[in-house]
C-alpha cells in the first residue's frame, strides 16, 4: 500500500515545546507513522522557545496573511527536517502572537493570554494557507486539541479552502475534555465564519460562549481520543464530557479511542541517559542506586526499607489532589517517604509546601517543571501515584511500569486501560487500582501496596509483570494508520 501524506497539526511537540502529554504524543506518533511508510509534516507555532533553541530553521519563501476581525496578520513559514526520522516540521511564525514567554498563559499573571482565540484562529488558518501556498495536498489532516480544532472546521465551512483540499480527510484527536477553548460570544466574528453558524445546537455555541473544540467534534471526519475507556466515558456523562457529551454521542459512530504509546527511546531504564544508573528487568541493582541518588537529592534520610512513593503531575484538581489533601496525614503515618514534582494551582503549591514543613524526613516537594528530575523520580521510586478524577490516557503510569515503579491508580480512562490490579490469589497484576473517587479507597490502595512491599518475592513479581508490558508507539501508530486508510478508502 502506498504511504499517505499526513499533516499533523498540534500546538505543542517534544522536543520543541511542552506543557503536557500532548507534546509527548506529537513528538512520537509522527515518527512511528513515518516508520509505517507515511510522509508526515508536523505543523506547530513558532514560539519564542523554538526561535531561541533551534538552529537550522529554514525560512520558506512564501507569504500569506490572515484576517481576524478588521485586522490582518502576516504569517511566515519555517521548516526544519529531522535528519534521523525524516520528519518535516513546519513552524508557523508570527512574532506578535507567538514570541511570548509561555505557550498559553502569561507567566507574570499566571492567567491565559487574553487573545488565545486569535492566536489559534491565526494558527489554524495559517496551516491551511501554508499548505495551499506550498501546493501541498495532504491525504489526511490530523488535528489535536482545541488549539487545532478549527482546521477541520474551516475545511468544511470555508469553500475557498475546500477546493485545494477536496481529497483531504480530517481526524480530530481530543487529549483532554477539560480544555475546550472557550471564548466570549463577542469574539465570534474573529473566526471569519457566517454568524448563522452560531446557535445552541450548532458547531460553535456553548452556553453563550464560543467553543473551538465543539466545532472540531462537529466537523472532523473522524474523532479519536487517547484511550478506549475515555472514549466511552466522555459520551456518558457531564463529569467526563464536560458539557459536550451530547455532541460526542451524536458522533458516536465516528468516535473511537486509541491508547497513547510510550516513546521507549526516551522512557526506558535501559536506555535512559538522564538517570545515574541504567537497569533492566534482569538486573534491577541500578534501580537501588537511583533511589539512593533521589533520596539524596530530596534531602531525605536514607530508608531503603521504606517504600518511596513518587508523583509527577500538573497540580490540577483533575489529578486527584483533593483526595490526597484529605488523607495526607494518614499516608505520612505509614512507613513511607514521598516525593512530588509538579507545578500548577497555587493552592496546591501552598499545601505541599506545608506538608514538606510538617514531615521533613518523609516528604519532599519540587514545585517546578524539570524533565531530568522526572526521569530520576520514575527510576528511583518504588511506587507511583495517579489518583486522577479523570485521565484521558496518562503517560506516567506507563513510564512507571517500564521503570519497575509500581503504579497506584484510579480506574478511569487510560489508567483503567493500562494498569492491571494485582490479585493476591492468582498473583497476576501490574499495579494497584481503586474504583470510586474516594479518599478512603485511595488510602486502602496505598496500604495494600505498602503492606506487600516487604514481601520481596511478590513485590518483584509485580515489578516484573509491569516491566514486561509493551505500550510502544508501533501498535498505536498502526491503529491510526488503519484509521487513515479506512478514511481514504471510503472516498
Ligand atoms: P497531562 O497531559 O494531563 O499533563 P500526562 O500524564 O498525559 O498528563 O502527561 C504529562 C507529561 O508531562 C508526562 O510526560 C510527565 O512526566 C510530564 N510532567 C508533568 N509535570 C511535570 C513536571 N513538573 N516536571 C517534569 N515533567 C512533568
Amino acid at each position: 500500500m502506498d504511504g499517505l501524506k499526513i499533516a499533523f497539526v498540534t500546538p505543542e511537540s517534544v522536543p520543541f515545546a511542552k506543557t503536557g502529554g500532548l507534546a509527548d504524543v506529537s513528538g512520537a506518533l509522527p515518527k512511528s507513522l513515518i516508520g509505517l511508510g507515511h510522509t508526515v509534516w508536523l505543523f506547530m507555532p513558532k514560539y519564542k522557545l523554538v526561535s531561541e533553541t533551534l538552529i537550522n530553521l529554514r525560512p520558506v519563501d512564501i507569504g500569506f496573511a490572515v484576517g481576524i476581525g478588521d485586522k490582518s496578520f502576516d504569517g511566515e513559514l519555517y521548516q526544519w527536517s529531522d535528519p534521523e526520522s525524516g520528519l518535516e516540521v513546519c513552524f508557523i511564525g508570527n512574532d506578535y502572537f507567538f514570541d511570548r514567554g509561555e505557550l498559553y498563559r502569561n507567566p507574570k499573571t499566571g492567567k491565559d493570554y487574553k487573545d488565545n482565540d486569535k492566536r489559534f484562529i491565526f494558527f489554524c488558518r495559517a496551516v491551511i494557507k501554508a499548505c495551499r501556498e506550498l501546493g501541498w495536498k495532504p491525504d489526511v489532516i490530523h488535528a489535536n486539541d482545541w488549539q487545532s480544532a478549527l482546521v477541520p472546521t474551516y475545511l468544511k465551512i470555508l469553500p475557498e479552502d475546500g477546493l485545494h483540499f477536496n481529497k483531504t480527510h480530517t481526524v480530530f484527536t481530543i487529549h483532554n475534555m477539560g480544555y475546550q477553548g472557550l471564548f466570549p460570544a463577542e469574539e465570534f466574528p474573529g473566526l471569519g465564519v457566517d454568524e448563522a453558524h452560531f446557535y445552541p445546537e450548532g458547531p460553535f455555541e456553548f452556553w453563550g460562549d464560543v467553543n473551538f473544540m465543539k466545532s472540531g467534534v462537529f466537523f472532523a471526519d473522524r474523532i479519536t481520543t487517547v484511550s478506549p475507556t475515555y472514549a466511552k466515558e466522555i459520551q456518558q456523562s457531564d463529569e467526563f464530557g464536560k458539557g459536550l457529551q451530547g455532541v460526542l454521542k451524536q458522533r458516536s459512530e465516528n468516535l473511537s479511542g486509541i491508547l497513547n504509546g510510550v516513546d521507549y527511546d526516551q522512557w526506558s531504564p535501559e536506555h535512559d541517559n538522564l538517570i545515574p544508573s541504567r537497569y533492566n528487568i534482569n538486573n534491577l541493582s541500578g534501580k537501588k542506586k537511583n533511589k539512593l541518588e533521589l533520596l539524596h537529592k530530596c534531602g531525605l534520610p536514607i530508608r531503603m526499607e521504606h517504600p518511596l512513593i513518587g508523583m509527577i503531575s500538573r497540580l490540577d484538581i483533575q489529578k486527584g489532589f483533593d483526595l490526597l489533601e484529605e488523607i495526607m496525614d494518614e499516608i505520612m503515618s505509614l512507613n513511607v517517604q514521598f516525593v512530588l514534582l509538579g507545578t500548577g494551582d497555587e493552592k496546591y503549591h501552598d499545601f505541599f509546601a506545608l506538608v514538606e514543613k510538617k514531615y521533613p524526613d518523609r516528604f519532599k516537594a519540587f514545585l517546578m517543571f524539570d524533565n531530568k528530575l522526572a526521569h530520576l523520580i520514575e527510576a528511583g521510586c518504588d511506587m507511583f501515584l495517579m489518583p486522577s478524577h479523570y485521565e484521558p490516557c496518562g503517560l506516567n503510569q506507563m513510564y512507571s511500569l517500564k521503570y519497575g515503579t509500581v503504579p497506584i491508580v484510579r480506574k478511569t480512562g487510560g489508567l483503567a486501560d493500562s494498569v492491571i490490579d494485582f490479585d493476591e490469589d492468582n498473583r497476576k497484576g501490574t499495579g494497584f487500582v481503586f474504583e470510586k473517587y474516594h479518599a478512603s479507597e485511595l488510602l486502602a490502595a496505598i496500604k495494600r501496596a505498602v503492606d506487600l512491599f516487604p514481601r520481596k518475592r511478590i513485590w518483584y513479581r509485580i515489578i516484573k509483570q509491569g516491566m514486561r508490558q509493551d505500550f510502544s508507539w508501533d501498535k498505536s501508530a498502526q491503529k491510526y494508520s488503519d484509521l487513515y486508510y479506512r478514511l481514504t478508502d471510503e472516498r
